[in-house]
């Protein structure tokens, strides 16, 4: 007789949420194809492996490669499938032989499904383990979040949606709260946890509870329908793991809001574990920003805003002295064409072409016969640009390329004006590119 699983809703991991290990027998195995990238190549026919009897492939098309997963349903287990706002927990499934990581628990109507990369034969006898650091961090932001919503409820303000975060989570709220209303919630979420009240598991008559929170994939007839309590604050229809009582928050902290969908709000919020984390992370962040800025913290802020200032004021000047630059360069290029119909403008200082669109500016238009430009900017180890302007630019810029005198040299034009970049110049080149101009 085939063996038969216990029921979403009512695992072991929700009937006791403190178990951190539990032996359970394997029920069922089954193969599933991880879809392949569209590079795949043809697929042989893969033996099975392990003994898992019931492990069928379904049909995929033969040209397809697909990795197999495999998905196991045990007797029971205490790793959580996702669901509720919870995420799926992490754990190692043990046997004899060996221990398989668990990444992903689903929930498939009332079966919860432990994917592996190995399969494992039913009756396998397996020891599971839950990484118990991140369900307890999902129980207290997971029964955190029914009291946020429990208080907010108090102040009619309903709670439309949640999500457990990998480091923050938040509510979603009708509206924004005030920093006052903030501040309130936040106050009385905590004296609550200071009261200590418990939080439990209630399992009542099916009638009794609201059907409307339930997934429209989970079958109400045959499930179990659980309702959390915390103290006499609030009831929730809810199927996740949750704390014992509020005193294991430690603290909840209200974060920032940002608006969504119209006037909705989503409220962030830390707990738990996640103080503390999320303070060694300020914390360290401060000590290094009074460390580069030389100040105190309560300086951090005037220092940044008298630095914005300054880059403001420098940007001003260097734009005033590069113009002034580029007009003096100007009259100095035009004095060379006159004398050598040829001139050279080679910043080692810059990298990019702005300076060189903003001296062709001062400089004016070119007339043809006028001679020919060369502009170079960057050095060594640095990237660059080169723009050839005047008489036959695309010959000269092309005899430069093809010399081979910059070596990761890339661009293009036609007639007279040619620009490209240099990916990076090489040692001696910008010296080869001066000697090859005074042969032109
Ligand atoms: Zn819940």
């Amino acid at each position: 007789m085939r063996m038969t699983s216990t029921v979403v809703g009512a695992l072991a991991c929700q009937l006791d949420s403190y178990l951190t290990t539990f032996d359970t027998t394997v029920v069922s195995c089954r193969a599933v194809q991880v879809a392949a990238p569209a590079t795949a190549t043809k697929s042989g026919k893969k033996g099975k492996t392990g003994g898992a009897k019931e492990a069928e492939a379904p049909a995929v098309a033969p040209t397809v490669s697909a990795a197999t997963e495999y998905e196991l349903e045990l007797q029971d287990t205490i790793l959580f499938p996702e669901g509720g706002g919870q995420p799926s927990d992490h754990g190692i499934i043990a046997t004899d032989s060996g221990s398989l990581p668990v990444l992903a628990i689903r929930r498939a109507v009332l079966t919860a499904l432990h994917k592996v990369a190995t399969p494992l034969a039913p009756e396998t006898k397996v020891t599971l383990t839950v990484d118990w650091k991140r369900r307890f961090d999902h129980m207290q932001q997971h029964s955190g979040q029914h009291l946020i919503s429990a208080i907010l409820d108090t102040m009619e303000i309903p709670t439309l949606a949640w999500n457990l975060g990998e480091k923050v989570s938040y509510v979603e709220i009708a509206r924004k709260l005030s920093d006052a209303e903030v501040q309130i919630v936040e106050d009385r979420c905590n004296d609550v946890i200071r009261q200590g009240v418990d939080i439990w598991v209630e399992v009542p008559d099916k009638d009794l509870v609201k059907k409307d929170k339930l997934p429209d994939d989970y079958d109400a007839e045959r499930g179990i329908l659980r309702v959390v309590h915390i103290g006499n604050l609030d009831s929730n229809p809810c199927c996740g793991t949750h704390l014992k009582n509020t005193k294991e928050m430690n603290a909840i902290s209200l974060l920032h809001q940002v608006p969504i969908r119209g006037t909705n709000s989503r409220l962030y919020f830390l707990i738990g574990d996640r103080v503390r984390a999320y303070t060694k992370e300020l914390h360290a962040l401060t000590r290094s920003l009074n460390a580069k800025l030389s100040c105190q913290t309560e300086e951090i802020e005037p220092k940044i805003s008298r630095l914005e200032t300054q880059l403001k004021e420098t940007v001003k000047r260097e734009k005033q002295w590069t113009t002034e630059v580029a007009q003096t360069e100007a009259t100095r290029v035009r004095a060379e064409l006159t004398e050598r119909k040829k001139s050279l403008v080679y910043r080692a200082e810059l990298t990019g072409l702005d300076y060189f669109n903003l001296f062709m500016n001062e400089l004016g238009k070119l007339e043809p016969g006028a001679g020919v430009i060369v502009m170079a900017s960057g050095a060594p180890k640095t990237a660059g640009a080169l723009v050839v302007i005047g008489d036959a630019a695309d010959v000269v810029a092309g005899n430069i390329r093809d010399a081979g005198i910059i070596s990761t040299l890339k661009g293009g034009g036609k007639g007279a004006k040619w620009q490209g970049k240099v990916a990076l110049w090489e040692k001696g080149e910008p010296e080869a590119l001066t000697a090859f101009f005074e042969t032109l």
